[in-house]
Parts: C-alpha cells; sequence; structure tokens
C-alpha cells in the first residue's frame, strides 16, 4: 500500500487518537492513517452487541463517561446523544451491601448507628487521628486520613490488595482520592455536572468519530510491522505503552491488566445494579459487571442477563495493559523513558499508554484537544517546528 498521502499518522483508536484524528481532518482538512492492533476502535471503552442476549457489554469493564468540560461534553454529543444515565456502586463486605463511595449511608449502615452528618465527621475525625494528615503520601496514609482504619479496613484494604497486590503503602495517594468521601447520603459515584452513556452505544460513538473521508483506519495493524513504510514526513502521535516503543531497552513499566468471566445468567435481573464490588480478600473477583443495567431505558428482553467478573494481575509483556502501577521505582523509569522522547523527532506521546498515566475518558479527550491547539495546529497552519516529546 502506498501511504506518502498521509499527512499525519496516527498510533492508536482510543479516545485519545480518535480525538487527534477527527480535529486533524475536520479541522485542518490533513489525512490521516489511524493504525489500531486490536480488530475493533475505542481502545478499552469499545463496547459491543452481545450475542447471547442482545445487551451492549462494555468488553474491558464498565465505562462510566462523566466530565465538568461543556466542550467536552457538547464534543461528544455531537456524535451521539447521551442518556442521563447516573451511576452508583454498591459494595459487598462480610455478606453485607453498602453503598460506595463511603458516605452517610456507608457510614450509618457500617456502623449500625442513625449518625447525623456532624455525628459522623466527629467519628471519623477521631478514628482517623493516628494520619499524619499534612503528609499522606501514599494510599493507605491517604484512605485513613480521609476515612480512619476501620472503614479503610472495611472497603479499602482488601479491595485495593486484590486490585493492586502492591503494599498499599507503595501506591500513590491519588488513586484513592478519585473517591469521594461524602457525609451526605449523597451516594452518587462521580460528582461531575456531565454524565452519561451514549445512548446509540460506545460502538455507534467511535464508528462516528472516524466516518470522515480524510481519515482512513488500519484495524489489526502493529505500528513497528509497517514503520518503515510510512511517510518520513508525517507526524506520529504514538498512544501505544512508552516502554514497547523503546523495546524495553530501560526496562518495563508495571501494569496491572484484567481478566474478565463472563457468564449469562438464566434471569432478567442478577444483582439488581450495574457494578457491585466485593471488598473482601476471601472473594477472588473485584467486582461483577451487570451490563443490562447500564440502559434501564433499553427495552432488552428479560429471559437472561450477561455478567462480567473482573479479576485484576500484574500484566506480562503479551497481556494488555490496563491501569499504571506508578510505585516510586517505575516513576523514576518513567522519567528515564521521558528524556528519550524528548529526542525522538516527528513523535508525539500521548494517552494513557504513551504518558504512563490513569487517564478518564475526558481526561483522555481534553489531553488530545490540547496537543492539537498546542503543537499540531501551530505546526500544520504556521510552519511551526514540531516540538518533540509527550502531548499532554
Ligand atoms: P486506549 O483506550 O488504551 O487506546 C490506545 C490504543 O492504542 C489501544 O486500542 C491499543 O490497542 C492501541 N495500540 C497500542 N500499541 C499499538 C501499536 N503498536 N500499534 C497499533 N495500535 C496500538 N474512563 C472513564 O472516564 N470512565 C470509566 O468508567 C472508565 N473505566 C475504566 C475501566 C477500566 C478497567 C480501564 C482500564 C479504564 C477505564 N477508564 C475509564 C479509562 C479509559 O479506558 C481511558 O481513559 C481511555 O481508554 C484512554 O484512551 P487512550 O486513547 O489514551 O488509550
Ligand atoms: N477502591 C476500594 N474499594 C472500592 C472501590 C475502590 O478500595 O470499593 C480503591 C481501589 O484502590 C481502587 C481505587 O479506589 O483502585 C479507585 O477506584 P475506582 O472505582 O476509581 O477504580 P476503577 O473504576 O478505575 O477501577
Amino acid at each position: 500500500m502506498d501511504f506518502s498521502g498521509f499527512n499525519l499518522v496516527v498510533v492508536g483508536a482510543g479516545f485519545y487518537g480518535l480525538t487527534i484524528a477527527h480535529q486533524a481532518a475536520t479541522k485542518l482538512g490533513l489525512k490521516v492513517l489511524v493504525l489500531e492492533k486490536r480488530d475493533h476502535l475505542g481502545g478499552n471503552a469499545h463496547s459491543a452487541i452481545d450475542p447471547d442476549t442482545g445487551i451492549e457489554a462494555h468488553l474491558y469493564g464498565s465505562h462510566l463517561f462523566h466530565c465538568n468540560s461543556e466542550e467536552i461534553w457538547n464534543y461528544l454529543n455531537g456524535f451521539t446523544p447521551f442518556t442521563d444515565y447516573r451511576h452508583h456502586v454498591l459494595t459487598n463486605h462480610g455478606g453485607k451491601i453498602y453503598p460506595m463511595p463511603i458516605n452517610l449511608g456507608t457510614i450509618c449502615s457500617y456502623f449500625g448507628k442513625a449518625f447525623t452528618p456532624d455525628e459522623a465527621r466527629a467519628l471519623i475525625a477521631s478514628q482517623r487521628a493516628e494520619a499524619k494528615t499534612d503528609a499522606a503520601s501514599n494510599l493507605e496514609e491517604k484512605a485513613i486520613s480521609l476515612i480512619g482504619r476501620p472503614l479503610y479496613e472495611a472497603f479499602i484494604r482488601g479491595y485495593t490488595a486484590k486490585q493492586w497486590q502492591t503494599n498499599p503503602r507503595e501506591l500513590p495517594a491519588d488513586i484513592v482520592t478519585r473517591l469521594p468521601v461524602r457525609f451526605t447520603f449523597n451516594a452518587r459515584y462521580f460528582d461531575d455536572r456531565f454524565e452519561g452513556l451514549p445512548s446509540e452505544g460506545y460502538f455507534t460513538l467511535f464508528k462516528r468519530m472516524v466516518d470522515h473521508p480524510n481519515i482512513q483506519v488500519m484495524l489489526k495493524t502493529d505500528f513497528f510491522q509497517l514503520r518503515s513504510q510510512l511517510p518520513a514526513a508525517a507526524p506520529i502521535i504514538y498512544t501505544g505503552p512508552i516502554d514497547r516503543y523503546f523495546d524495553f531497552k530501560l526496562g518495563e513499566l508495571s501494569w496491572r491488566t484484567l481478566d474478565f468471566e463472563r457468564e449469562v445468567m438464566p434471569t432478567g435481573d442478577y444483582q439488581g445494579t450495574s457494578v457491585m464490588n466485593y471488598a473482601d480478600e476471601t472473594v477472588p473477583f473485584t467486582r461483577i459487571h451487570e451490563f443490562r443495567h447500564l440502559h434501564p431505558e433499553r427495552d432488552y428482553q428479560r429471559e437472561k442477563t450477561l455478567i462480567f467478573r473482573e479479576y485484576s494481575r500484574f500484566a506480562q509483556k503479551q497481556d494488555e495493559p490496563y491501569y499504571p502501577v506508578n510505585t516510586p521505582k517505575d516513576k523514576d523509569l518513567f522519567a528515564a523513558y521521558r528524556k528519550l522522547v524528548e529526542q525522538e523527532k516527528n513523535v508525539i506521546f500521548g494517552g494513557r499508554l504513551g504518558t504512563y498515566r490513569y487517564l478518564d475518558m475526558h481526561q483522555a479527550i481534553g489531553a488530545a484537544f490540547k496537543l492539537f491547539e498546542n503543537k499540531l495546529k501551530p505546526h500544520f497552519t504556521e510552519n511551526c517546528a514540531l516540538i518533540p516529546g509527550a502531548g499532554d
């Protein structure tokens, strides 16, 4: 195939790569080649209709869209309308069900008493006394400083042990600060202004993002197999793993991967909610997804339902990387790779794999907007040199 007509190469068809491709084609009229090694668009946010139940399944785990940015919300709603789905999570601890994230309902149920918000605050304040709040630099210290030790041990310690298999004192605090702690009965998982799911499915959203005559997508195509044939002048936006790009020459960054155990259950409703967490280490999985509940507005059949049990483990080279572990050792290694990135001419590293960061979908889109406005547009419209490095 002749690739000489392309002005831009995007490696990876996740939210980051597709946003770049769409912006470059529609706003600058560039001819964009998107290379994706998997057989579908959307990266980890991919979904498909399950053939046995007709239910839309998020094949890499439930993906809940939420953001505060009107610009990002409007951008996505331009491809498909979104529903008004509001995410709620429950957690099973010791065979009892509690609302998650931790809120007044969780506190009252766990301690078996009707607390007012002030009483609950005072209780937690007394239980967090051991925490050095100003120096909470790791997950355990941070969690205890927020909710005290009893709630940490009930709802966080076991789940985190299963999810990360890493000493919580080695994990960064921001993993757990993603979860709010509330002294009200508000049990919504997210606090953002905008929340919902693509009413025609994520798969439709992704199809529409690349539905443009200037965008060509090649699925099942690994960039490293094709690299020598790509036009030298076309910048490359690389959203694959940063260590893989450099052939792991400085070492491997650590990632968590997930295994999903799919099962069709002979009932119209298995667990009454879309995501049920399992806080205890005696249960081997971290959570169960039941996808029908993500779209209560749809008229799904009621004879059977689809569930995925989620298991977490360390990723090997051949596994899909899901979550960066980000221990202090990983941070040093990433910093060393960042130095190499600066020397790569014409390549920009973006997305969660390229920048070794946990990014929510809206953050991946926001970072892609930024790269487009700050680097790509000036490069193509004002002839500014493309400064190599990270696209964030
Ligand atoms: P990705 O989606 O990972 O896309 C990168 C793509 O690059 C992949 O498709 C990969 O196959 C491809 N690629 C890599 N190497 C090559 C190569 N050599 N050649 C060609 N292609 C290559 N975010 C939310 O906002 N809400 C959620 O509820 C949520 N839930 C999540 C649950 C899980 C289990 C995980 C792991 C993530 C979740 N996220 C969620 C985050 C969301 O998945 C990411 O924000 C989003 O996927 C980031 O997009 P990306 O384009 O950076 O990366
Ligand atoms: N977490 C926990 N118990 C829960 C839910 C989350 O301990 O019931 C911790 C755990 O360390 C997890 C982190 O909080 O990795 C972030 O949770 P989130 O639900 O954002 O994780 P994700 O959906 O990204 O897997």
